[in-house]
């Protein structure tokens, strides 16, 4: 978890080695004596394995990782650069025989309910017989919504990949070409600047296709007069960005279409300035949405305003109008006001932020321009 890109800048060190203890701060909250954690990402979270294999057991005292063979050299180096306190176990197949020693009768042990499957949970009631199971919700993904500086610093350094392959790509859209060429351009230039890959699916939705809000790229020319999405990010060390740039070829013109890329952005530039420590995530929803609504375009606006980003490209905290969360300091949210009007076509404008204790700090910095 600490590889810097290749030659990307140097990255600082994150404190991987804190977050056990603020996991185990909140068990007995939770209802727990121990965790299994089984989400592959949050096992990565806690101990900088970053293997697609494995168990981690997290109690008062101890912390064990239980992986297969294919694991046995990188998941200690991996630990250790990471200079977290773990025990880890190679095991194949025999995870049971690891993991059962750690239950004492009347174990409260917490399964994480949202990546545990049923077959998992019958597993490990049979495995864990003498415990009582506990589901929890988000113990892990509560940690990661506030990011440390190391974190940022990736998360800044795949914005900085997608800004600069978004300007080398951009001057292409004039040529004409089809949404497939776009995506993959893009794609292609995220990755010679060091991304380890890119962050989802790369949108680029011209005309049509444009009015749909998580379009494909398909072989359709762009044509003159089209509306254009293009919805991008990067992954950096397992941190990723996200950012939607949106334009009419042709030049934005006089009509509907330059009205929409106008509202939406002003939109766009209301709910960044209302993101802030302390602020709950509805109200940035309703600021973008009163923007759009006083301008009649409100029914246009189909989907929430944001969402968290991080190792996980929808993470916590959610931004949509019925959010129950009150942003915080190092938490980061996309905002993304969109309008989509079939037989016109779909403009978007996002931008990932920092919640800071006055504002937020933009880590998407290419030019929003109409
Ligand atoms: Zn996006
Ligand atoms: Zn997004």
């Amino acid at each position: 978890m600490t590889r810097p890109a290749p030659g990307g800048p140097v990255l600082p060190p994150m404190e991987v080695a804190l977050r056990l203890d603020r996991l185990r701060a909140r068990l007995d909250g939770a209802g727990c004596d121990a965790l299994l954690v089984t989400s592959t990402t949050n096992i990565g979270y806690l101990t900088g394995f970053t293997g697609s294999a494995g168990l981690l057991w997290v109690d008062a005292d101890r912390c064990v990782l239980v992986t297969d063979g294919r694991y046995r050299d990188q998941a200690p180096q991996e630990v250790a650069s990471a200079g977290v306190d773990v025990e880890v176990q190679i095991a194949g197949a025999d995870q049971r025989a690891v993991l059962t020693p750690l239950v004492q009768r009347g174990t409260r042990l917490g399964l994480e309910a949202g990546s545990a499957t049923w077959a998992d949970q019958r597993r490990f009631a049979d495995w864990f017989s003498d415990a009582d199971l506990v589901a929890t919700a988000g113990l892990v993904e509560g940690l990661r919504e506030i990011k440390d500086e190391g974190e940022l610093a990736r998360m800044e350094a795949a914005a900085s990949i997608a800004d600069s392959a978004l300007a080398e790509v951009w001057p292409m859209l004039e040529t004409r070409p089809t949404e497939q060429e776009v995506a993959s351009a893009l794609d292609e230039a995220m990755r010679r600047r060091g991304a380890s890959d890119r962050a989802f699916e790369t949108i680029v939705a011209g005309g049509p296709n444009s009015a749909r809000p998580h379009a494909r790229p398909g072989s359709r020319p762009m044509t003159h007069g089209d509306l254009v999405v293009c919805d991008m990010g990067a992954i950096v060390d397992g941190y990723r960005s996200d950012m939607t740039r949106s334009t009419r070829i042709g030049g934005t013109g006089t009509g509907r279409e330059a009205e929409m890329l106008t509202v939406v952005l002003e939109a766009q530039v209301a709910g960044m300035a209302a993101v802030a420590d302390g602020v709950p995530a509805a109200v940035v929803d309703a600021t973008c949405r009163d923007v759009l609504t006083s301008a009649g375009l409100g029914d246009a606006f189909p989907h929430g305003t944001g969402h968290g980003v991080g190792l996980d490209i929808h993470e916590g905290p959610a931004v949509y109008g019925s959010a129950t969360a009150t942003l915080r300091s190092g938490q980061v949210v996309t905002v993304e006001p969109g309008v989509y009007i079939a037989g016109v076509g779909g403009v978007r404008w996002e931008d990932t932020v920092v919640v800071t204790d006055g504002g937020c700090r933009r880590l998407t910095r290419s030019p929003s321009t109409v």
